[in-house]
């Protein structure tokens, strides 16, 4: 392991706060949960932004209470919120990220054990899903998203450079479902009716792990929405 191989030790408290005020937003400006939900609301059930919302309110509880000191307590209170929240992408993130919970040996991962945690998250989330890229899910920002890192840390890249590439591949993959029609979830329920709407648990993925390559640089910022529109 070379020291440049392993994320910082504010990686995990800053991508949780950027996931916080991504979705949830700040005092006078609206989270993306906005947004997302208005995708679910035109091409599914309408529960999505309300199930994001309730998932980080009760990660922000979690955080409160355990008060987490290590990367694996802060990926476990990011858990623990999904797992307690409804729909089918709560227990789908929750899982998600528990796996990435435990994908480190030490107090932060490296960029190797991250890649490995993403491509375990990924087989777990298809396990259950059943969910291939393609059929317009979360899995179609998850699977690049896996390649890309993958990628990188085979390659040496340090682990900026690395989640700025996985980030842009689950951005590019969270924009190839605009112009699919969803074979999984409620979505595909109402067929043609999902063409020409972006997935919204595509898009949580996209945000969520740009704002890991934003922690890797030491940024709690938000993540940049801009695309969404
Ligand atoms: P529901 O479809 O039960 O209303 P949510 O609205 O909470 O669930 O979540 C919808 C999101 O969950 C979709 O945008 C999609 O990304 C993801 N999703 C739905 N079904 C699956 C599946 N079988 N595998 C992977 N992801 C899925
Ligand atoms: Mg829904």
């Amino acid at each position: 392991m070379t020291p440049t191989n392993t994320l910082p030790a504010s990686f995990a408290p800053q991508w949780v706060d950027a996931m916080l005020t991504t979705v949830l937003g700040t005092t006078g400006n609206d989270g993306a949960a906005e947004t997302l939900g208005d995708f679910d609301r035109r091409s599914g059930d309408g529960d999505f932004g309300t199930n994001l919302t309730s998932a980080f309110g009760r990660v922000r509880d979690e955080v409160a209470e355990t008060n987490p000191q290590d990367y694996l307590s802060w990926l476990t209170a990011v858990s623990r919120g999904f797992l307690g929240t409804g729909g089918t992408s709560g227990p789908l993130f929750g899982m998600f990220f528990r796996d990435l919970a435990r994908c480190a040996d030490g107090d932060t991962p490296t960029l190797t054990e991250l890649g490995a945690g993403l491509d375990t998250a990924l087989a777990t989330v298809q396990r259950y899903g059943k969910a291939e890229v393609g059929h317009k899910t979360m899995v179609d920002a998850i699977a690049p998203a896996a390649q890309a890192l993958a990628a990188q840390a085979a390659a040496g890249a340090d682990p900026v450079a690395a989640l700025d590439a996985a980030a842009d591949a689950a951005q590019a993959g969270a924009l190839s479902t605009r112009d699919i029609v969803a074979r999984r979830g409620r979505a595909s329920y109402v067929g043609e009716v999902s063409r020409g709407v972006l997935d919204p648990g595509a898009v949580a993925v996209a945000l969520m792990i740009r704002c890991a390559a934003g922690a890797a640089r030491g940024s709690d910022a938000a993540a940049d929405v801009s695309w969404l529109h």
